[in-house]
């Protein structure tokens, strides 16, 4: 397994030589925007759609709160030790189509913070999410690209928070979208849409799959060709996991939803949090990688580090005239390596510039988890 997008040559050849372009009733080449993540689903999808000489266009959205992004960025890597890549672009790579990352950020930390339609078990607010990813989709892409429709790798009855029937009518309906979505591995099991009736999609040649289960997906994949892609690894988002979920809660609780900055939430991907007894809060870097990460929210508040030993950066988000800030030295000293009760001379530091050197002796171990969020 390479964990990246593999195609036969045979089936590139074929898509190349056996699928002569679709046009429309102008004459035009149909053209669409596949919703790609470089995962199976959606790389079947973007094979039907050429198999039927559609132009496809791979969109991947970027919200920063991608998983597989933040573990490339720490380096790293997976069971079989290859390096995470972006799977977007090496997946099209792969399957020879072009592809777009598209920064999707502006206006998502509403969705995040105070979703319409709700958050899923932890802060995911899927419904919301694919409204914004889809709503931006129709209102730039679709012009730019000269594209007729927009496609996606989903599979009826997979996700039961945004690939059930009533939800993907609601997302059609919030994006004025209405019956201009394909999704080539399901569709025969939904209503004809409009590229269907105007023949820029062979209805006939689209799919009925449908649920959780992978064994069409994975068996379809060998039928045609498609040697290899990357495994799914445990959710794609942050925002699906619990523990992020529940810094975000925590975030929010403390802050007007109105108030809080996309730092305010990316900073929760990194290191421990504490909320101190006083609403303050602390953020201590697990290791090296998470220390270097932390460099990039020094305007969040003060770094304090142990002077003269090994240990952990951390990042004291609050008001430093707080009875929460000589906590805050001693949840640091806890976290270096130094000796209990020894007394220690804590950096407190405005980036990389030293403002001022405090003495303190350590928390004893274990006495911070009253105020960590797990
Ligand atoms: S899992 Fe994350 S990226 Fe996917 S729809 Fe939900 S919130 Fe959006």
């Amino acid at each position: 397994m390479s964990n990246t997008v593999q195609i036969h040559q045979a089936l590139l050849d074929s898509l190349k030589e056996d699928s002569p372009p679709r046009l429309d009733e102008h004459g035009r080449q149909v053209r669409c925007l596949l919703m790609y993540s470089g995962g199976l689903d959606s790389t079947l999808a973007g094979v039907l759609l050429r198999m039927q000489g559609i132009e496809v266009i791979a969109i991947n959205m970027f919200t920063g709160f991608c998983l597989t992004d933040h573990k490339r960025k720490m380096g790293h890597r997976r069971k079989d030790g290859s390096r995470y890549q972006n799977e977007a672009i090496v997946g099209a790579a792969g399957l020879e189509i072009p592809v777009e990352v598209v920064d999707v950020r502006e206006g998502y930390l509403k969705v995040l913070t105070e979703p319409k339609y709700g958050w899923g078990s932890a802060v995911n607010p899927c419904i919301d999410c694919r409204i914004h990813m889809f709503g931006h989709a129709n209102r730039e892409l679709l012009a730019e690209y000269d594209a007729h429709f927009i496609a996606t790798g989903e599979v009826l009855g997979q996700r039961p928070m945004t690939q059930m029937k009533r939800q993907m009518g609601i997302i059609e309906r919030d994006t004025d979208l209405q019956r201009m979505i394909v999704r080539p591995l399901c569709q025969g099991l939904l209503d004809v849409t409009i590229p269907e009736e105007r023949g820029w999609v062979d209805r006939e040649r689209l799919l009925s799959i449908t649920g959780r289960g992978r064994k069409p997906q994975i068996q379809l994949a060998r039928e045609l060709g498609i040697l290899d892609y990357p495994q799914p690894a445990g959710g794609c988002c942050f925002l699906t996991d619990g523990n992020y979920g529940k810094r975000l809660r925590d975030t929010i609780d403390h802050k007007p939803a109105d108030e809080v900055t996309f730092d305010d939430v990316l900073v929760l991907k990194v290191g421990r949090h504490f909320r101190l007894p006083g609403g303050n809060k602390l953020v201590v870097g697990r290791n090296h990688e998470e220390n270097e990460l932390l460099r990039g929210y020094w305007h969040l508040g003060p770094f304090l580090r142990v002077r003269g030993v090994p240990g952990p950066l951390c990042l004291y988000v609050g008001n430093p005239a707080s009875s929460d800030f000589p906590l805050a030295l001693q949840v640091a000293a806890r976290y270096a390596d130094c000796p209990n009760e020894a007394e220690v001379d804590v950096e407190v530091l405005n980036q990389d510039e030293l403002q001022r050197l405090v003495q303190t002796v350590p928390l004893d171990p274990g006495e911070e988890n009253a105020w960590k969020i797990y």
